[in-house]
């Protein structure tokens, strides 16, 4: 199975800013004084291997979609966030004019996991086949109204796919096209749901837009056991620890400290931070990486957690 984040950011979209560019290319020269590049291949490599991440990448300005890729012919998705536009040029030049078959699964139904449907490519290709699974019984709903006068110019009823929508209940595993999918409730405001994925005998769990009260010692059961075992959690990170606990505490999101909680009680082996805060900047989404990794070092048990950052471009295999 492979993973590839087509958004990762948080609440809105992102782009990096002049000021942004300026502060990359100041930091490069920086580590780059004294040295002498004989060709652009020299200089790529040195940028490749000795400059810090912040620098020469940005963790992407897209909001939530992420794609599971099983083998199978169909596609699979998590969220249609601004990310959904650039998801859907890839399965466009894929397909070659073939209508393709897309199943995406909602966490909910907040702007910044609908705000790319309407820029979905493959939505206004004749033959293609959406079927969009979710939990809220206002799944339906949130994506016409989304497209309705005055807040969008075409209507969800001149799409040329075949849409269906398709209820789902937490904690009901069921199976589409060989992938086993398990919903499970999740707190933040008006409800929203990760999902379990599990594919020869590989599992990845995508949880987002979810606030865990580490006391609360049900509801941690809970997620530990939704958690369990699984080789990669896509963990929604958007604060620092203090923040979630003070004054971002109810707002309906986690942070990276208790991602590695969560994921070490679970014995996962891989835990990806997403979601990210859309006022942090490259380098503070760096420093959040750094420290839930020396958590981990610091905490670790017989279980080593290895714990990166999503970033739209990455792709995970597994
Ligand atoms: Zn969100
Ligand atoms: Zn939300």
């Amino acid at each position: 199975m492979r993973v590839r984040f087509w958004g990762t950011r948080g609440s809105i979209p992102v782009a990096l800013t002049a000021a942004d560019i300026r502060d990359k290319l100041a930091r490069a020269l920086v580590a780059a004084s004294g040295r002498r590049f004989g060709s652009y291949g020299e200089a790529y490599a040195f940028a490749e291997e000795s400059l810090p991440f912040s620098v020469t990448h940005s963790f992407g300005g897209h909001t939530s979609c992420v794609e599971f890729e099983t083998g199978h012919e169909e596609y699979f998705v998590c969220d249609m966030g601004s990310g959904a536009r650039a998801f859907g040029e890839h399965v466009l030049a894929r397909q070659a004019g073939r209508p393709a078959t897309v199943n995406v699964f909602m966490s909910h139904v907040h702007w910044d996991h609908i705000m790319g449907f309407p820029f979905f490519g493959p939505a206004y290709v004749p033959g293609t086949r959406l079927r969009i699974y979710g939990c809220h019984d206002i799944l339906e709903q949130a994506f016409r109204l989304q497209q309705s006068p005055p807040c969008f110019p075409v209507s969800f009823e001149q799409l040329e796919a075949t849409i269906e929508f398709v209820k789902l209940a937490s904690g009901h595993p069921f199976e589409v096209s060989g992938l086993r999918v398990t919903p499970q409730l999740q707190r933040h405001s008006g409800d929203s749901y990760g999902y379990r994925f599990e594919i020869g005998g590989r599992s990845i769990v995508y949880s987002t837009d979810s606030e865990h009260k580490l006391e609360e010692r049900a509801q941690t059961e809970a997620i530990v056991g939704f958690f369990r075992d699984a080789d990669l959690v896509i963990f929604d990170a958007m604060y620092s620890l203090a923040e979630a606990i003070s004054v971002k505490e109810d707002w309906g999101h986690s942070s990276n400290v208790v991602g590695v909680e969560l994921c070490q009680l679970a014995r996962v082996k891989h835990l990806v931070l997403f979601h990210h805060e859309p006022a942090n900047s490259d380098a503070a989404i760096e420093t959040a990486l750094r420290d839930a990794q020396r958590l981990e070092e610091l905490t670790r048990g017989k279980h080593a957690l290895r714990v990166s950052a999503a970033h739209d471009g990455l792709e995970i295999e597994l």
